[in-house]
Protein backbone atom coordinates (compact mmCIF):
# COMPACT_ATOMS: atom_id res chain seq x y z
CA UNK A 1 0.00 0.00 0.00
CA UNK A 2 2.64 2.11 0.84
CA UNK A 3 3.75 2.36 -3.19
CA UNK A 4 0.15 3.82 -3.68
CA UNK A 5 1.08 7.24 -2.42
CA UNK A 6 1.19 9.56 -5.42
CA UNK A 7 4.05 11.86 -6.34
CA UNK A 8 2.11 14.92 -4.99
CA UNK A 9 2.37 13.52 -1.42
CA UNK A 10 6.13 13.65 -0.70
CA UNK A 11 6.53 12.45 3.24
CA UNK A 12 9.91 12.22 3.80
CA UNK A 13 9.41 9.74 6.68
CA UNK A 14 8.21 7.42 3.77
CA UNK A 15 10.69 5.49 2.39
CA UNK A 16 8.62 4.99 -1.10
CA UNK A 17 8.68 8.67 -2.02
CA UNK A 18 12.57 8.75 -2.45
CA UNK A 19 12.09 5.62 -4.52
CA UNK A 20 9.35 7.53 -7.07
CA UNK A 21 11.17 10.85 -7.58
CA UNK A 22 13.65 8.19 -9.75
CA UNK A 23 10.06 8.81 -12.16
CA UNK A 24 9.55 12.37 -11.15
CA UNK A 25 13.15 12.90 -12.43
CA UNK A 26 12.59 10.65 -15.71
CA UNK A 27 15.02 8.04 -14.86
CA UNK A 28 12.02 5.15 -14.54
CA UNK A 29 8.99 5.58 -16.56
CA UNK A 30 7.10 3.57 -14.25
CA UNK A 31 8.47 2.59 -10.97
CA UNK A 32 5.31 0.97 -9.17
CA UNK A 33 5.67 -1.86 -11.89
CA UNK A 34 8.52 -3.03 -9.47
CA UNK A 35 5.50 -4.30 -6.99
CA UNK A 36 4.17 -6.63 -9.89
CA UNK A 37 7.89 -8.25 -10.44
CA UNK A 38 8.96 -11.65 -8.07
CA UNK A 39 12.49 -12.40 -8.36
CA UNK A 40 14.01 -16.14 -7.75
CA UNK A 41 17.58 -16.27 -5.85
CA UNK A 42 19.62 -19.54 -5.81
CA UNK A 43 22.17 -18.90 -2.89
CA UNK A 44 21.55 -16.72 0.03
CA UNK A 45 25.45 -16.24 1.05
CA UNK A 46 27.85 -13.22 0.35
CA UNK A 47 26.34 -12.09 -3.02
CA UNK A 48 22.57 -13.49 -2.78
CA UNK A 49 21.59 -12.11 0.44
CA UNK A 50 23.07 -8.80 -0.23
CA UNK A 51 20.87 -8.64 -3.73
CA UNK A 52 17.73 -10.11 -1.58
CA UNK A 53 18.17 -6.88 0.62
CA UNK A 54 18.82 -4.38 -1.87
CA UNK A 55 15.86 -5.81 -4.01
CA UNK A 56 13.38 -5.82 -0.97
CA UNK A 57 14.40 -2.44 0.35
CA UNK A 58 13.34 -1.10 -3.47
CA UNK A 59 10.18 -2.65 -3.07
CA UNK A 60 9.91 -5.49 -5.13
CA UNK A 61 6.75 -7.15 -4.91
CA UNK A 62 8.02 -11.40 -4.18
CA UNK A 63 11.47 -13.12 -4.06
CA UNK A 64 11.60 -16.81 -4.24
CA UNK A 65 14.81 -17.64 -1.87
CA UNK A 66 16.96 -20.92 -2.67
CA UNK A 67 19.84 -22.39 -0.43
CA UNK A 68 20.42 -25.68 1.70
CA UNK A 69 23.11 -23.68 3.99
CA UNK A 70 23.02 -22.84 7.56
CA UNK A 71 24.27 -19.38 8.73
CA UNK A 72 27.72 -19.70 10.60
CA UNK A 73 30.33 -17.78 12.63
CA UNK A 74 32.61 -17.67 10.01
CA UNK A 75 29.80 -16.02 7.39
CA UNK A 76 30.31 -12.69 9.68
CA UNK A 77 33.25 -11.63 7.07
CA UNK A 78 30.32 -10.64 5.14
CA UNK A 79 27.07 -8.79 4.60
CA UNK A 80 23.76 -9.19 5.72
CA UNK A 81 23.76 -11.89 8.46
CA UNK A 82 24.31 -11.34 12.12
CA UNK A 83 25.27 -13.27 14.76
CA UNK A 84 21.49 -13.67 16.25
CA UNK A 85 21.48 -16.05 13.02
CA UNK A 86 23.78 -18.79 14.06
CA UNK A 87 22.30 -21.84 13.47
CA UNK A 88 19.13 -21.19 11.15
CA UNK A 89 18.46 -21.92 7.64
CA UNK A 90 19.67 -19.40 5.55
CA UNK A 91 16.92 -18.70 3.82
CA UNK A 92 14.40 -18.43 7.06
CA UNK A 93 17.54 -16.34 8.55
CA UNK A 94 16.53 -14.13 5.39
CA UNK A 95 13.26 -13.93 5.35
CA UNK A 96 13.00 -12.55 8.89
CA UNK A 97 15.52 -9.48 8.44
CA UNK A 98 13.53 -8.87 4.96
CA UNK A 99 10.31 -8.83 6.10
CA UNK A 100 11.47 -6.11 9.24
CA UNK A 101 13.03 -4.21 6.83
CA UNK A 102 9.77 -4.05 4.41
CA UNK A 103 6.74 -6.27 5.50
CA UNK A 104 4.92 -5.54 2.00
CA UNK A 105 7.45 -7.93 0.24
CA UNK A 106 6.16 -11.87 -0.08
CA UNK A 107 9.03 -13.98 0.49
CA UNK A 108 9.17 -17.48 -0.13
CA UNK A 109 11.80 -19.96 0.95
CA UNK A 110 13.39 -23.09 -0.19
CA UNK A 111 15.78 -24.80 2.23
CA UNK A 112 17.27 -27.46 -0.39
CA UNK A 113 19.78 -28.47 -2.91
CA UNK A 114 18.63 -27.63 -6.36
CA UNK A 115 20.93 -30.26 -7.54
CA UNK A 116 18.97 -33.57 -6.78
CA UNK A 117 16.62 -34.92 -8.78
CA UNK A 118 13.76 -34.50 -7.16
CA UNK A 119 14.45 -30.50 -6.01
CA UNK A 120 15.34 -30.21 -9.60
CA UNK A 121 11.84 -30.81 -10.44
CA UNK A 122 10.46 -28.52 -7.67
CA UNK A 123 13.07 -25.53 -8.56
CA UNK A 124 11.83 -25.81 -12.48
CA UNK A 125 7.32 -25.52 -10.99
CA UNK A 126 8.29 -22.67 -8.72
CA UNK A 127 10.31 -21.01 -12.16
CA UNK A 128 6.60 -21.74 -14.19
CA UNK A 129 4.38 -20.58 -11.54
CA UNK A 130 6.55 -18.53 -8.92
CA UNK A 131 4.85 -15.21 -9.86
CA UNK A 132 2.68 -13.00 -7.27
CA UNK A 133 -0.09 -15.08 -8.44
CA UNK A 134 1.28 -18.22 -8.56
CA UNK A 135 0.04 -18.93 -12.04
CA UNK A 136 3.27 -17.71 -14.25
CA UNK A 137 6.76 -17.72 -14.38
CA UNK A 138 8.95 -15.75 -12.00
CA UNK A 139 10.54 -12.17 -13.63
CA UNK A 140 13.49 -13.50 -13.51
CA UNK A 141 16.13 -15.95 -12.16
CA UNK A 142 19.32 -14.80 -10.25
CA UNK A 143 22.55 -17.06 -9.86
CA UNK A 144 24.25 -16.59 -6.93
CA UNK A 145 26.08 -19.92 -6.13
CA UNK A 146 29.30 -20.80 -5.41
CA UNK A 147 30.28 -23.28 -6.95
CA UNK A 148 29.85 -25.10 -10.88
CA UNK A 149 27.53 -27.79 -10.46
CA UNK A 150 24.80 -25.65 -9.20
CA UNK A 151 25.19 -23.04 -12.38
CA UNK A 152 25.05 -26.01 -14.85
CA UNK A 153 21.70 -27.02 -13.18
CA UNK A 154 20.53 -23.52 -13.27
CA UNK A 155 21.90 -23.29 -16.51
CA UNK A 156 19.99 -26.55 -17.58
CA UNK A 157 16.72 -25.90 -15.92
CA UNK A 158 16.93 -22.22 -17.78
CA UNK A 159 17.59 -23.48 -21.47
CA UNK A 160 14.47 -26.21 -21.10
CA UNK A 161 12.02 -23.24 -19.95
CA UNK A 162 13.05 -20.69 -22.19
CA UNK A 163 14.13 -18.56 -18.63
CA UNK A 164 15.79 -15.41 -18.59
CA UNK A 165 18.66 -15.21 -15.97
CA UNK A 166 21.86 -13.70 -14.68
CA UNK A 167 24.79 -15.32 -13.33
CA UNK A 168 27.44 -14.11 -10.24
CA UNK A 169 30.27 -14.47 -9.13
CA UNK A 170 33.49 -13.98 -7.59
CA UNK A 171 37.01 -15.24 -8.00
CA UNK A 172 38.72 -17.53 -4.87
CA UNK A 173 40.87 -14.69 -4.06
CA UNK A 174 38.20 -12.56 -3.78
CA UNK A 175 40.11 -9.54 -5.90
CA UNK A 176 37.43 -10.22 -9.03
CA UNK A 177 34.15 -10.85 -10.02
CA UNK A 178 31.75 -11.06 -12.73
CA UNK A 179 27.91 -10.96 -13.64
CA UNK A 180 26.41 -12.31 -16.72
CA UNK A 181 22.98 -11.91 -18.95
CA UNK A 182 21.83 -15.09 -19.95
CA UNK A 183 18.96 -15.02 -22.74
CA UNK A 184 18.74 -18.55 -24.21
CA UNK A 185 19.57 -19.23 -28.13
CA UNK A 186 20.26 -15.12 -27.46
CA UNK A 187 23.56 -14.77 -25.78
CA UNK A 188 26.15 -17.48 -24.37
CA UNK A 189 24.79 -19.74 -21.83
CA UNK A 190 27.19 -21.33 -19.25
CA UNK A 191 27.89 -23.84 -20.99
CA UNK A 192 28.67 -22.34 -24.02
CA UNK A 193 31.82 -20.54 -23.61
CA UNK A 194 34.20 -23.42 -22.78
CA UNK A 195 37.06 -21.27 -21.10
CA UNK A 196 35.05 -19.87 -18.60
CA UNK A 197 33.42 -23.73 -17.65
CA UNK A 198 37.03 -25.08 -17.95
CA UNK A 199 38.39 -22.24 -15.38
CA UNK A 200 35.34 -22.37 -13.17
CA UNK A 201 35.30 -26.23 -12.88
CA UNK A 202 39.49 -26.14 -12.17
CA UNK A 203 38.53 -23.72 -9.40
CA UNK A 204 35.75 -25.77 -8.26
CA UNK A 205 38.49 -28.80 -7.77
CA UNK A 206 40.17 -26.66 -5.99
CA UNK A 207 37.70 -25.39 -3.74
CA UNK A 208 37.43 -29.08 -2.60
CA UNK A 209 41.01 -29.85 -1.73
CA UNK A 210 41.36 -30.76 2.09
CA UNK A 211 42.60 -27.77 3.82
CA UNK A 212 42.21 -24.89 1.48
CA UNK A 213 40.09 -21.64 2.08
CA UNK A 214 38.47 -19.62 -0.55
CA UNK A 215 38.94 -16.21 0.29
CA UNK A 216 35.92 -13.66 0.79
CA UNK A 217 36.08 -10.13 1.27
CA UNK A 218 32.22 -8.05 2.06
CA UNK A 219 33.81 -5.40 -0.39
CA UNK A 220 34.30 -7.60 -3.64
CA UNK A 221 31.03 -9.15 -2.99
CA UNK A 222 29.08 -6.46 -2.00
CA UNK A 223 30.58 -4.35 -5.18
CA UNK A 224 29.06 -7.56 -7.22
CA UNK A 225 25.84 -7.48 -5.24
CA UNK A 226 24.97 -3.94 -6.34
CA UNK A 227 25.89 -4.59 -9.89
CA UNK A 228 23.32 -7.27 -10.30
CA UNK A 229 20.77 -5.72 -8.26
CA UNK A 230 21.09 -2.76 -10.03
CA UNK A 231 20.97 -4.67 -13.61
CA UNK A 232 17.98 -6.56 -12.08
CA UNK A 233 16.45 -2.99 -11.50
CA UNK A 234 17.29 -1.74 -15.26
CA UNK A 235 15.77 -5.13 -17.04
CA UNK A 236 12.71 -4.93 -14.85
CA UNK A 237 11.53 -1.32 -14.79
CA UNK A 238 13.40 -0.86 -18.75
CA UNK A 239 16.32 2.08 -18.21
CA UNK A 240 19.45 2.18 -19.15
CA UNK A 241 21.33 -0.71 -21.06
CA UNK A 242 21.96 -3.97 -19.93
CA UNK A 243 25.62 -5.54 -20.23
CA UNK A 244 25.77 -9.48 -21.90
CA UNK A 245 29.20 -9.44 -19.01
CA UNK A 246 30.99 -7.04 -16.39
CA UNK A 247 33.88 -7.69 -14.89
CA UNK A 248 35.57 -6.69 -12.09
CA UNK A 249 39.18 -6.38 -11.47
CA UNK A 250 39.80 -5.02 -7.69
CA UNK A 251 43.47 -5.16 -8.22
CA UNK A 252 43.38 -2.43 -11.20
CA UNK A 253 40.15 -1.56 -10.53
CA UNK A 254 39.13 -2.36 -14.30
CA UNK A 255 35.47 -3.46 -15.37
CA UNK A 256 35.55 -4.37 -18.86
CA UNK A 257 31.91 -5.28 -20.61
CA UNK A 258 31.37 -6.86 -23.74
CA UNK A 259 28.57 -8.76 -25.72
CA UNK A 260 29.11 -12.85 -25.19
CA UNK A 261 27.49 -14.77 -28.02
CA UNK A 262 26.33 -18.56 -27.76
CA UNK A 263 28.25 -21.15 -28.87
CA UNK A 264 26.40 -22.98 -32.42
CA UNK A 265 28.43 -26.27 -30.99
CA UNK A 266 27.31 -26.03 -27.04
CA UNK A 267 27.23 -29.00 -25.46
CA UNK A 268 23.83 -28.40 -24.07
CA UNK A 269 21.04 -29.82 -26.84
CA UNK A 270 18.61 -27.27 -25.38
CA UNK A 271 20.73 -24.26 -26.22
CA UNK A 272 21.53 -25.11 -30.01
CA UNK A 273 17.60 -26.03 -30.15
CA UNK A 274 17.09 -22.68 -28.40
CA UNK A 275 19.79 -21.34 -30.83
CA UNK A 276 17.78 -22.05 -34.19
CA UNK A 277 14.89 -20.82 -32.94
CA UNK A 278 16.35 -17.38 -32.24
CA UNK A 279 17.46 -17.49 -35.90
CA UNK A 280 14.14 -17.36 -36.81
CA UNK A 281 12.64 -14.15 -34.80
CA UNK A 282 12.66 -11.41 -36.87
CA UNK A 283 15.19 -8.41 -37.22
CA UNK A 284 13.11 -6.54 -35.85
CA UNK A 285 12.29 -8.06 -32.54
CA UNK A 286 16.31 -8.93 -31.88
CA UNK A 287 16.73 -4.95 -32.55
CA UNK A 288 14.00 -4.12 -29.63
CA UNK A 289 15.81 -6.77 -27.32
CA UNK A 290 19.24 -5.91 -28.43
CA UNK A 291 18.64 -2.03 -27.34
CA UNK A 292 17.54 -3.21 -23.74
P1 LIG B 1 31.96 -20.45 2.17
O1 LIG B 1 31.93 -21.70 1.35
O2 LIG B 1 33.15 -19.59 1.91
O3 LIG B 1 31.62 -20.62 3.60
P2 LIG B 1 29.31 -19.89 1.25
O4 LIG B 1 29.12 -21.36 1.09
O5 LIG B 1 28.43 -19.13 2.17
O6 LIG B 1 30.79 -19.56 1.60
P3 LIG B 1 28.82 -17.88 -0.80
O7 LIG B 1 29.57 -17.65 -2.04
O8 LIG B 1 28.81 -16.81 0.23
O9 LIG B 1 29.28 -19.27 -0.21
O10 LIG B 1 27.30 -18.17 -1.17
C1 LIG B 1 26.89 -19.16 -2.05
C2 LIG B 1 25.59 -19.72 -1.52
O11 LIG B 1 25.04 -20.59 -2.49
C3 LIG B 1 25.76 -20.49 -0.22
O12 LIG B 1 24.89 -19.97 0.76
C4 LIG B 1 25.39 -21.92 -0.62
O13 LIG B 1 24.74 -22.62 0.42
C5 LIG B 1 24.47 -21.70 -1.82
N1 LIG B 1 24.44 -22.86 -2.72
C6 LIG B 1 25.47 -23.40 -3.38
N2 LIG B 1 25.10 -24.49 -4.10
C7 LIG B 1 23.76 -24.65 -3.88
C8 LIG B 1 22.79 -25.61 -4.30
N3 LIG B 1 23.12 -26.62 -5.11
N4 LIG B 1 21.51 -25.46 -3.86
C9 LIG B 1 21.17 -24.47 -3.02
N5 LIG B 1 22.05 -23.53 -2.59
C10 LIG B 1 23.33 -23.61 -3.00
ZN1 LIG C 1 25.02 -22.97 -24.65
Amino acid sequence: PALRVMSSDVHDDNPYSRLMALKRMGVVKNYEAIRGHSVLIVGVGGIGSVVAEMLTRCGIGKLLLFDYDRVELANMNRMFYLPTHQGLAKVEAAKKSLQEINPDVQIETHNMNICTLDNYEQFCERIRNGNLEGNGRVSIVLSCVDNYAARMTINSACNELDQIWFESGVSETAMSGHIQWLIPGETACFACAPPLVVSEAGDENQIKREGVCAASLPTTMGIIAGFLSQTVLKYLLDFGEVSQFLGYNAFTDYFPRYPLGPNPECTDRKCQERQKQYAHVPEEEKRMNASR
